[in-house]
């Protein structure tokens, strides 16, 4: 795995025991001597999409509160986030959208069949 370079990131590698900054290709701290086998800088924070987690929201709320509005709803945000992702590669949260997305689906399962029960309970008692 030749990934121990950090080729092209920005600014530049931190010693892994000290902290210190290494100067590119450097192979050991020229602070404390350690091997920089180092950690790469720090990446900036990712944002976990906005959508995603809306669609993970909406898939529970599926569940407890609305279903199959909210259920369509998580579905259609999930897929919205995970083209949104696609293109924003620093942002977060395809597991949430993918969890948002399978509990509409879910969700919207249970609606049907609960939808379809409900019916036939009320055809019967008519
Ligand atoms: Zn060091």
């Amino acid at each position: 795995m030749p990934a121990e370079e950090s080729t092209g990131a920005p600014g530049h590698a931190l010693c892994h025991r000290c902290g210190a900054a290494l100067p590119d290709g450097a192979r050991y701290c020229p602070a404390c001597g350690a091997r920089s086998r180092a950690l790469p800088p720090a990446p900036p924070p990712p944002e976990t999409n906005g959508k995603a987690k809306a669609s993970l929201a909406l898939g529970v709320a599926g569940f407890v509160a609305f279903p199959v509005v909210c259920s369509v709803l998580a579905i259609v945000l999930g897929q919205a986030a995970r083209e949104e992702m696609a293109r924003r590669p620093h942002e977060t949260g395809a597991g949430l959208a993918t969890a948002g997305i399978l509990l509409g689906i879910l969700g919207l399962i249970v609606g049907l069949i609960g939808a379809f029960v409900l019916t036939l309970l009320y055809l019967q008692s008519a």
